[in-house]
């Protein structure tokens, strides 16, 4: 029989997870209007997990198969000494982890590209979502696009290669913005991943009137642009991707108009230790509480497992009814 920790994870509708989403702060330097747009106080220190904690649940998730994660937050870049847990991260590449991937809004990349490489960051996620130095600023609150542009730069000279950029498209917002961002993909050899705006921000700002659907994007950039599609790596991959004339590329993510909640592998571990199931789950698991209360390994494996059984079967946005998860994107670490 194998080891109760080697059967991979897997829920309740049959779908293997491989991916978590590890977030390391709620805390962030930008005023996003689709995410945090006002200063939410942060989680008291103490309510954060330590870096011990982190590694320790990590390790189990690795040991249950998750061979992806992926650092975010809040921004995960204002966490002190974060290249120190990158590099424990990085260190359970020998226990079967496969990648470790950064998520950031870029403004505090730039002098810290190198270290984070060399920490064993394999790949980075950067957001922008306007090329213009107004635009910037109208939706984070920051001046900050040139941070932003330099950081991009260092991280390729620092030898980060593959490197996303993610871009919320809001109606009246950005969406003018859409072919300059594919261009911009094209010239600098970059993927772009256009991303429909998704009711978890703690503003006001959520409509429908004000998501574009992102069969709406592609049909924007096909107008003046050749797509060729690329095909799926994988059946979790949540973007359809397209190649562009230059070796650049764009995706889009439907999450809100078209889910991929059947096929979605991932879980999220919120900065504060509660295990979600799912990007819009109603409830949590709390872990940090069973690791200050001393448990063993067995015990915090068999509550994830239990976690992951319970999984919903999908998000319930486009539904009557749709609540909001207690969080917003900040704080559940998207
Ligand atoms: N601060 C980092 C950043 O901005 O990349 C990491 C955390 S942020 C919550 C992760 C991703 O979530 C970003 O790409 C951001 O654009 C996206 N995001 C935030 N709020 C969103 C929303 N309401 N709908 C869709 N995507 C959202
Ligand atoms: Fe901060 Fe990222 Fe949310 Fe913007 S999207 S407020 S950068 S966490």
């Amino acid at each position: 029989m194998k080891d109760v920790e080697q059967v991979p994870l897997q829920d309740g509708f049959g779908r293997q997870l491989g991916d978590l989403r590890l977030s390391v702060t709620d805390r962030c330097n930008f005023r996003c209007r689709y995410c945090r747009p006002t200063g939410i106080p942060g989680l008291p220190r103490e309510e954060i997990l330590s870096f011990d904690e982190i590694e320790r649940l990590a390790r189990l998730f690795v040991s249950l198969g998750i061979r992806k994660i992926r650092v975010t937050g809040g921004e995960p870049l204002v966490r002190r000494d974060l290249p120190l847990l990158l590099r424990r991260l990085a260190g359970l590449k020998g226990q079967g982890l496969q990648e470790l991937v950064l998520t950031s809004n870029g403004s505090l990349l730039a002098p810290l590209a190198g270290l984070l490489r060399r920490s064993g960051v394999d790949r980075l996620n950067l957001s922008c979502d306007s090329l213009r130095r107004e635009g910037f600023k109208a939706l984070t609150g920051r001046d900050g696009l040139d941070l932003f542009l330099e950081g991009l730069k260092a991280a390729h000279e620092a030898g980060f290669r593959g490197t996303k950029v993610n871009c919320v498209v809001i109606r009246g917002l950005n969406d003018h913005e859409i072919l300059d961002f594919a261009r911009f993909a094209d010239q600098q050899g970059l993927a772009v991943r256009f991303i429909e705006f998704m009711p978890l921000d703690s503003g006001s700002e959520w409509g429908p009137e004000r998501v574009v659907p992102a069969a709406e994007i592609l049909s924007r950039l096909r107008e003046s642009l050749d797509l060729e599609e690329i095909p799926a790596r994988n059946p979790a991959e949540t973007a359809s991707r397209f190649r562009l004339p230059g070796g650049g590329e764009v995706g889009v993510i439907s999450s809100v108009t078209a889910p991929f909640c059947a096929r979605c592998n991932r879980v999220r571990l919120t900065a504060d230790g509660h295990l979600r199931t799912c990007l819009f789950a109603l409830e949590e698991t709390d872990l940090r509480g069973l690791m200050r209360q001393g448990v063993e390994d067995s015990e915090l494996l068999e509550s994830i497992r239990r976690a992951v059984l319970g999984r919903e079967r999908g998000h319930r946005v486009n539904e009557p009814g749709y609540l909001r998860p207690g969080r917003d994107m900040a704080g559940i670490g998207g």
